[in-house]
């Protein structure tokens, strides 16, 4: 549980935009059943545990790591057969978002959004200065290339983001979207691909010196590691070379990046681990599609649905009374009565829909 708010008046205030923020919250509760924060069910593999551990043993802890993180970029670029000079890595993707918006954010610019999507990216452009400009989707929550025009014509926004797929909606962009928001982008477009292995394409396959976007990715997902917070950004080597210039001086810890690159020799496990979520996704979306609630499509590693005539909150709250906590979506703006499910194991899964079966009377 989140420990209590401090109750003493403090004697200062942050900078004006921060202290009219709210924070960003994702309540972590003691359930049997958890499946709210989109993290692998299974943990990493035994033998990269062994591994680490035995490069641990030797690890020179009275030294800085390597400031470049060189070994590890290394290893990530040939996992997408780009340099490392193409790879920035940072403490999660959250990290990436930062220091994009450290680089090409900022007071007097403007990050573009289309909501509803992934709450960091609209919160970290304000913690950094940014503005925002909110662009809609459609009814059915896909991007609207319309609405995006409109809105890069107006805001003029040095970043614009997209998320594919789309957290917490589960939509995947095509490759001919993200080629159509890049062409009528005047600046960088960033593409958080946080769920990127669960889908069938990659804006990777977009990258390239001359063109201004950048893929973000996270270990957090795919590569069960949640816990050692490390994601990476692929994206043109000028990019990157700017983006070096804001991070702190040796950011990567010396664990992180031994994490990282040794995790990268264990594709065929994680490969395994994906497929498996895949074909479990399909299963829940099969069964959910015989209950009374709305599924969007998904290309994530997750669902969001919609009960039809139960109050998205009430029914919620009936799963957490079942130990079952799936994410609240239902009071957030545009997603009246939503809730979004973490793919789990076989069993969790079965625990979920049988308690929201339940729930639904
Ligand atoms: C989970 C998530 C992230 C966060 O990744 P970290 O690497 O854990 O910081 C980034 N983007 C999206 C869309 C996510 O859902």
């Amino acid at each position: 549980m989140t420990p209590a708010q401090p109750t003493v008046r403090p004697p200062l205030s942050p900078r004006d935009d921060v202290a009219l923020m709210d924070g960003y919250h994702s309540p972590q509760v003691d359930v049997a059943v958890r499946l709210n924060t989109n993290e692998s069910p299974h943990p990493p593999p035994a033998a990269w545990r062994e591994a680490l551990a035995a490069e641990l043993a030797d690890v020179a802890w009275h030294r800085y790591p390597d400031r470049a993180a060189l070994g590890l970029r290394r290893a990530i670029g040939e996992l997408h057969a780009v340099g490392p000079e193409q790879v920035l890595a940072a403490n999660g993707s959250n990290e990436v978002l930062q220091t994009l918006l450290l680089a090409y954010g900022g007071a007097g610019r403007t990050a573009a959004t289309f909501e509803p999507t992934y709450a960091l990216h609209s919160h970290i452009a304000r913690i950094t200065g940014t503005d925002v400009a909110v662009g809609e989707r459609t009814d059915d929550l896909a991007l609207d290339l319309e609405e995006v025009g409109r809105v890069l014509a107006t805001a003029e926004p040095a970043i614009t983001f997209l998320c594919s797929p789309n957290n917490p909606t589960g939509g995947v962009e095509t490759e001919e979207t993200v080629r159509s928001v890049v062409d009528m982008a005047p600046g960088l477009v960033v593409v958080d691909e946080a769920y990127g292995q669960f889908a069938p394409w990659s804006a990777l396959a977009v990258v390239d010196d001359g063109t201004p976007l950048a893929v973000t990715r996270t270990y957090s997902k795919t590569w069960s590691m949640a816990g050692a917070r490390l994601g990476y950004l692929v994206g043109p080597a000028w990019l990157v070379a700017d983006l070096e210039k804001v991070v702190l001086p040796y950011h990567l810890d010396v664990v992180k990046q031994a994490a990282g690159r040794l995790a990268l020799e264990y594709r065929d496990e994680m490969e395994a681990r994906v497929a498996e979520v895949i074909e479990e996704r399909g299963r829940v979306v099969a069964v959910l599609g015989g209950l009374d609630v709305d599924v969007w499509p998904s290309g994530a590693n997750f669902v969001l649905f919609r009960p039809r005539t139960r109050r998205g909150e009430t029914v919620w709250q009936g799963l957490l009374d079942r130990s079952v906590l799936v994410r609240n979506c239902a009071s957030w703006p545009r997603l009246d009565d939503c809730l979004r499910v973490t793919i789990g194991t076989r069993a969790e899964d079965d625990a979920f829909l049988a308690a929201l079966a339940e729930v639904l009377g």
